[in-house]
């Protein structure tokens, strides 16, 4: 089958052995979209050779359990151990002798083919098209935050970042009735965020003083200033949740998380069926978030296009 791998450095597509696992589920990717992470890998994040993608929907071709043969899938990209105390409680995200799908010892979903535990995968409700199910994982991650935190109508929520993410994370934490203002640095894409309940203002704007401060400061700009534009815009005793990942360190003043008293929340993956009851409500709309579909052949392309500044969600079918 073909597969868009990284490998010696380089990006590229080949042919690889369909990927069958003894206890594991054969999945015919139908679509994938790709994500901020799969760029970073693609420049060194998380030391990861092999197949990427973590992002799709597809078709159940093999099972051990007979009913997910033929069924529509998306599939949730950690793969615990199954043994541990958290795989156990059926929560294998921090299972650390788990894999992760495309970004952690399992090839991704940039391929015809893909495997994963029959009990990763979620069956896909019709009303839900493939082009909506394919944002599952992302949108299972930007919800991940009212799992952490307890954002409420008085709250004062502030997330950076009018990207992908930014606007997946504004969508879902407008459904809390805070108030909430996306700030971002491309008049178009802000234009695409708001909607009542959501307040937009570019970066140039933006001011920033005592007066204006946030109970809450979502970071997912995807950059390393991000962090520090979160630290002048939390409030002391505030709390702010970081979701981006990139390759690469930053430089930060700590004193002042600590004179603020400010938390620092890391946030990762979510839940996929709270993603699906989203998406099988019409709550938060991801369509209008699709910049281009590629077919997985033009993946290489299609990455380069993904990278370009200022684009949405780039889809690659098969
Ligand atoms: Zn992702
Ligand atoms: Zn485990």
């Amino acid at each position: 089958m073909k597969a868009l791998r990284f490998e010696n450095n380089q990006l590229q597509l080949a042919d690889v052995p369909i990927p069958r696992r003894d206890r594991a589920a054969l999945v015919r990717v139908t679509m994938a979209g790709i994500c901020n992470t799969d760029i970073e890998i693609a420049r060194g994040y998380a030391n990861f050779r092999g197949t990427l993608g973590h992002e799709f929907v597809g078709v159940v071709e093999e099972s051990p359990d007979r009913s997910q043969v033929g069924r529509r899938v998306v599939g949730e990209i950690n793969a615990g151990c199954g043994e541990c105390e958290l795989c156990r409680e059926n929560d294998p995200r921090h299972c650390p002798d788990r894999t992760v799908l495309g970004i952690r010892g399992r090839d991704g979903a940039f391929a015809e083919y893909l495997s994963l535990p029959p009990r990763n995968l979620l069956i896909v409700p019709d009303n839900i098209s493939d082009r909506q199910a394919v944002f599952t994982e992302p949108l299972a991650a930007a919800r991940a935050i009212l799992d952490q935190v307890e954002i409420t109508t008085s709250h004062r929520v502030a997330v950076i970042g009018d990207g992908k993410l930014g606007q997946l994370v504004s969508r879902v934490i407008a459904g809390s009735g805070c108030d909430l203002t996306l700030i971002g640095k491309h008049s178009d894409k802000l234009e695409l965020a708001a909607r009542p309940g959501v307040k937009t203002v570019e970066l140039e704007a933006l001011e920033i003083g005592p007066a204006s401060r946030f109970d809450f400061v979502v970071e997912a700009s995807g950059s390393s200033d991000g962090l520090g534009l979160a630290l002048d815009l939390v409030r002391p005793r505030g709390s702010i949740i970081l979701k981006s990942t990139f390759h690469g360190a930053v430089s930060l003043d700590t004193s002042r998380i600590v004179v603020n008293e400010i938390s620092v929340i890391g946030s990762r993956c979510g839940r996929f069926e709270t993603a699906l009851r989203l998406l099988e409500s019409g709550g938060v709309d991801v369509e209008t978030l699709v910049a281009r579909e590629y077919r997985l052949a033009d993946g290489v392309e299609a990455m380069a296009e993904a990278q370009r500044p200022g684009t949405l969600k780039v889809l690659l079918t098969n």
